[in-house]
């Protein structure tokens, strides 16, 4: 299974990912996660990426593609995937039909109002990446990570200044996905505005 999750910053896509990921035994591949981790480690395309995502805007395609190729050519990626975060514009939708074919895409349809608060409350482990939510799901001790203990960081494009930039940039540039694979026909909508559960149970029903 070739899978895409298309949604809003703050969907849920990562989370449902990782869960759908782990039950399918395909590998979850999040171009957000691996460009942070390039940022992080310094390398050249990491220091290409930063400006942009800190201003709330896509990285320029090349880089992206790049990297998502040098993935999907990875053994584990050879019996499917759950691709979380690309493509993000038609250019890179077209790019990647070119590299493989596509079964199934999830749209995670929620209210843009709903996501602002729920991202500027999220906190991150810098060790394990396990997301909390300083509201709704809160580690047991404050700003410490529940696994290992490590202090607990935000995004920094997870600022408000910053989310507002990244919803305009979905609206522009991501959100004609939903009609282009509508007309391939590819397009499976689940509603994003419930629990964790309640959001899996939607996805698990799409999917198996
Ligand atoms: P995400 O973790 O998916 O929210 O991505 C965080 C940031 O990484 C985005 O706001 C973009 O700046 C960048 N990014 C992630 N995926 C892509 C992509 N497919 N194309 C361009 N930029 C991306």
């Amino acid at each position: 299974m070739r899978i895409v999750f298309l949604g809003p910053p703050g969907a849920g896509k990562g989370t449902q990912a990782e869960l759908a990921a782990a039950r399918l035994k395909i590998p979850h591949i999040s171009t957000g996660d691996m460009l942070r981790s390039a940022v992080a480690r310094g390398t050249p395309a990491g220091k290409d990426a930063a400006e942009f995502m800190n201003a709330g805007k896509l990285v320029p395609d090349p880089v992206v593609l790049k990297m998502l190729e040098e993935r999907l050519r990875e053994p584990d990626a050879r019996s499917g995937f759950i691709l979380d975060g690309y493509p993000r514009n038609v250019e890179q939708a077209i790019s990647l039909a070119s590299l493989t074919q596509i079964d199934r895409v999830v749209f995670f349809s929620i209210d843009l109002g709903a996501l602002e608060d729920r991202l500027v409350e999220r906190r991150v482990c810098p060790q394990c990446q396990a997301v909390y939510n300083l509201k709704s799901n809160p580690p047991r001790v404050d700003l410490r990570c529940d696994r290992d203990g490590i202090t607990l960081v935000q995004r920094p494009d997870d600022r408000r200044e910053v989310v507002e930039a990244r919803f305009k940039t979905y609206l522009e540039q991501t959100e004609p996905l939903v009609r282009h694979y509508q007309e391939l026909k590819l397009l499976q909508t689940i509603r994003a505005d419930g629990t964790p559960e309640a959001i899996a149970k939607e996805v698990t029903k799409v999917l198996d």
